[in-house]
């Protein structure tokens, strides 16, 4: 394996983050395995977290699948959802409380909005800015709607789900591998966080904890 020029007072923590949607396969195992490895060449702490918040997908039996098949290549790992740790709970399903307080002071802070927009609106939408040849992205519609209006909104009981804000400007950061990775945050739409104050996203839950868990190399 290569070695990485890492931050002297860097302590490296890595995870592997499978959801448990279907039989565990090589794909999987792969990305497990080179978080495993990096861990141990760095002397660093090696987590398995169980990313299960799609309840209708997600299935207890193939976590024990997961587990039992990682068992089984002999990857072992420092903190789970079995042998427990100081950052847990390690199952996203039990952090909910965790992606709430988050999802708050997003909504706070105005870095995430509520989105009452109908499915048909959103996919007319879609559709128009195909046939004109642009990417299809959210026109950021609710953004604008006064604290009054959303207040409003919510005490009628509309639907509504919580995008993120995204900033227009450029995103720049450094890639052990690639080096210096630059994105257009102008061409990202205001993608959605959370479909309600129960139900998170992954892209959402995955920052969240990659930050509450320490985690300093994502793999
Ligand atoms: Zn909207």
């Amino acid at each position: 394996m290569e070695t990485f020029e890492l931050k002297a007072e860097e302590k490296v923590r890595v995870r592997f983050a499978p959801s448990p949607t279907g039989p565990f396969h090589i794909g999987g195992a792969r990305t497990g395995l080179f978080n495993y490895l990096f861990a141990r060449k760095y002397q660093g702490t090696f987590i398995l977290r169980i990313e299960d918040t799609d309840v209708e997908r997600c299935k207890k039996e193939y976590e024990e699948e997961i587990i039992k098949s990682l068992k089984w290549l002999k990857i072992e790992w420092d903190e789970g959802p079995d042998v427990g740790g100081n950052f847990g709970p390690y199952r996203q399903s039990e952090r909910k409380q965790i992606y709430l307080k988050y999802l708050k002071k997003l909504l706070e802070e105005e870095k995430a909005y509520f989105c009452f927009c109908k499915k048909e609106d959103l996919e007319a939408q879609k559709q128009y800015f195909l046939s004109i040849g642009k990417p299809p992205k959210y026109n950021g519609k609710c953004r604008y709607l006064s604290k009054e209006e959303v207040e409003k909104r919510l005490k009628e009981g509309q639907p509504f789900v919580i995008r993120f804000k995204v900033v227009p400007k450029k995103i720049v950061f450094e890639d052990l591998i690639r080096g210096k990775i630059e994105f257009d945050g102008s061409l990202i739409e205001d993608f959605v966080i959370a479909k309600n104050f129960e139900s998170f996203l992954y892209n959402f839950t995955c920052v969240v904890d990659d930050f509450e868990m320490k985690i300093t190399h994502v793999i």
